[in-house]
């Protein structure tokens, strides 16, 4: 057999859809030399993103394989638990030489994930064992990626990563990368905080997104005010990536805790550190107790090989100059992407720090690519035809090329993905994965617009629907409504005929609006139920679809609440699974409504669905004392964003709704694919 096929045969590969995996033929490495990777065929491929952000100064170089030979000769692994060893601790003296001032223990271990893990129980017991027994919660930045295991992904937010392992995580505040954010989240969060946890300047996985300047230094000086430990994860910034050694040094900063992975062994072998400041250690001193000790080591932590090739690789910082030899390479990588990505049509963003790049493609300025279309992977299946591996994020193609990248591959490599993404956007999306010479089932093409579904019923939807269809239309947008059913029509759907106004679309029969009116104002179900009719998933889906050609955004308001039921076995959150929309919960903003609130979102999140957040409607002029905090309590309790507020408006007119929603909420939040 191949190796093709023993592939396919045997492994499951990380990352990675296999189902697709198993439809194209792998490309199997082999050996490889310097910068590049060899395949069983004997091609050649730059390594455009370090095999996944790891390797620093090329592959096989003789110093790093001379090092680990040499150890190998000696021990190739013995404990730390109980145990010391050579290597380990020549690396930790090493480390703490070169880490930012003040971070004087190392804790070893194998991977950035469990560096990150250590970071987050040490700091959680520190704050324990000073007494500080109410610091239970961590802050970390919305979109963060700290790893894969429980205790990272529980600080994680990338959705697509942690949507099915949400019933297992702890509840973490995410806040985005602005100042105001911060100060926010600490004066209502910083009495409960262990630690904020980020990644310094770049948040890698999230997209490559650079932090505002002077973000790090702040977060450093509120949690010094806030007695809220700070842990770096420097696990992809580390070693030079950002043009310094460590990230944090560029805003003078020294966290309590770093988290180092990825190129600490020059991406030869897995090995981690967890770095600590004297103060978080002695926490851990005194008489022997056992609460004093810190349960947790792997097997292979401080492992001889890897700290021998470590050492290995931050020898060659030194005798190659590896930092001194960055600039110019940072300057032609900026100057390469300017003349050959920029002027490309699909190139929404490039962001750059050091050799980290983040290339964003959009259909258009303001629509994004759909998660289904892939077109960041199909830029990197099309960039290996011009010998270049590249490795995406979504519909950001990723540059991350080892340090010792020369000029002219640096050329080579911004070259080929020029051509990738010229060749990628020009050709219609999804036909890869649907090859026109199998026959298959067509595919439906995704809907585009919003589902409105509310805590419960008349809470405000058909009012924030008839703003949202005006903002829509102001906007240049075709939205069509569609309610599926409405029940109270006595003998007319008036929510339906308010909507179908709002949008403009008086021309349009109200069946396509609203396919079902029942008069009794009873349940969806129920009302079907009297009138001899059943509805079905797949009859409301399809007459979604009829609706949708009618314009270019589906705006459906379904009955009452998120379980409100259409039959005995179809709920407003299967429909709007079936639609695969992303939803909207409208509140009311009254006394009663966290319960209601958070009782939807822990639905909706248990079905996966994608929830783009809350918005609350004031559906009456009473100020009661309640109204002014019920936003911030749902936010805090089930970290659910929340749009804002629709204020009550005793004549409300689409234009009205519409320029109140535009004043209270954040539209491109709600509409990224609004233009
Ligand atoms: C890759 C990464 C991790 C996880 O490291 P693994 O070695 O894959 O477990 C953690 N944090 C950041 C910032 C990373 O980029």
């Amino acid at each position: 057999m191949t190796f093709e096929e023993l592939d396919r045969g045997y492994l499951w590969h990380p990352f990675t859809p296999m189902r697709e995996w198993l439809a194209e033929p792998p490309l199997v490495i082999e050996r490889a030399d310097g910068n590049e990777l060899i395949d069983t065929e004997g091609r050649r491929y730059l390594d455009g993103v370090s095999s996944l952000w790891v390797n620093v100064h090329g592959h096989a170089h003789p110093a790093i394989n001379a090092a680990i030979a040499e150890q190998l000769a000696k021990v190739a692994h013995s404990t730390l638990l109980g145990l010391a060893s050579t290597p380990s601790i020549l690396l930790a003296e090493k480390l703490v030489s070169l880490a930012p001032h003040g971070l004087t223990r190392v804790f070893f271990s194998d991977s950035g994930s469990t560096a990150v893990e250590v970071a987050l129980k040490i700091a959680f017991q520190f704050q324990q064992l000073r007494g500080f027994s109410r610091r239970i919660k961590f802050l970390a930045l919305r979109n963060a990626y700290h790893g894969d295991t429980i205790g990272s992904v529980s600080l994680g937010g990338i959705d697509t990563f942690h949507r099915v392992f949400q019933p297992l995580l702890f509840h973490t505040h995410h806040i985005d990368p602005t100042i105001d954010e911060l100060h926010q989240a600490f004066a209502s969060h910083g009495h409960e905080l262990a630690a904020l946890v980020l990644e310094p300047l770049v948040q890698g996985a999230a997209g490559m997104l650079l932090s505002p300047p002077g973000f790090l230094r702040e977060a450093r000086s509120l949690c010094h005010k806030h007695d809220v430990l700070l842990v770096a994860d420097e696990v992809a910034t580390g070693f030079g990536r950002t043009g310094t050694m460590f990230a944090c040094e560029q805003e003078g900063v020294t966290p309590d805790l770093l988290a180092l992975a990825k190129g600490l062994s020059g991406g030869y072998l897995p090995v981690a550190a967890t770095m600590a400041t004297d103060e978080v250690f002695r926490q851990f001193l005194g008489v022997p107790e056992e609460r004093l000790t810190f349960f947790h080591g792997h097997s292979f932590g401080g492992n001889a090989l890897g700290c021998a090739a470590a050492l290995a690789s931050l020898d060659l910082f030194e005798r190659e100059q590896t930092l001194a030899s960055l600039p110019p390479k940072i300057a032609a990588l900026r100057a390469r992407l300017n003349l050959k990505i920029s002027p490309l049509p699909h190139v929404f963003e490039i962001r750059q720090k050091g050799l980290m790049v983040g290339i964003e493609l959009r259909r258009s300025h303001s629509q994004p690519y759909s998660a289904e279309e892939a077109i960041g992977a199909h830029v990197c299946r099309i960039v290996r035809r011009h010998g270049v591996i590249l490795r995406p994020l979504g519909s950001v193609v990723v540059l991350m090329p080892p340090l010792s990248i020369t000029l002219d591959q640096i050329d080579r490599l911004v070259d080929a993905t020029a051509a990738a993404i010229a060749e990628a956007t020009s050709q219609p999306l999804l036909a890869h994965s649907d090859p026109p010479s199998r026959p298959s089932q067509p595919r439906p093409a995704p809907l585009r617009g919003i589902f409105l579904v509310g805590t419960d019923t008349g809470v405000g939807k058909t009012t924030v629907g008839v703003g949202l269809l005006a903002l829509a239309r102001a906007r240049g947008l075709a939205p069509v409504p569609f309610k599926p059913v409405e029940t109270g029509a006595a003998p007319d759907p008036e929510d339906a005929l308010r909507l179908r106004s709002a949008a403009g679309r008086n021309d349009l029969p109200r069946e396509i609006i609203c396919p079902y009116a029942f008069p009794p104002a009873v349940a969806p179900a129920l009302a079907a139920e009297q009138a001899s009719t059943r509805l079905t998933l797949s009859a409301i889906v399809a007459a979604a679809r009829r609706a949708a050609v009618h314009g270019d955004f589906l705006l459906v308001e379904s009955a009452g609440g998120v379980l409100s039921p259409y039959s005995e076995d179809l709920t407003a959150a299967d429909l709007a699974a079936a639609l695969g929309l992303p939803v909207l919960l409208i509140a009311r903003n009254a006394l009663g409504t966290i319960n209601h609130a958070a009782l939807a979102i822990a639905e909706l999140r248990r079905r996966h669905l994608p929830l783009t957040g809350v918005l609350f409607v004031d559906t009456t002029a009473i100020l009661t004392p309640d109204r002014a905090h019920n936003p911030r309590l749902v936010r805090a309790l089930t970290g659910v964003r929340v749009l804002g507020t629709l204020p009550f408006l005793p004549v409300p007119t689409p234009e009205g709704l519409a320029s109140a929603l535009r004043l209270s909420l954040d539209v491109e939040l709600l509409f990224p694919s609004l233009r």
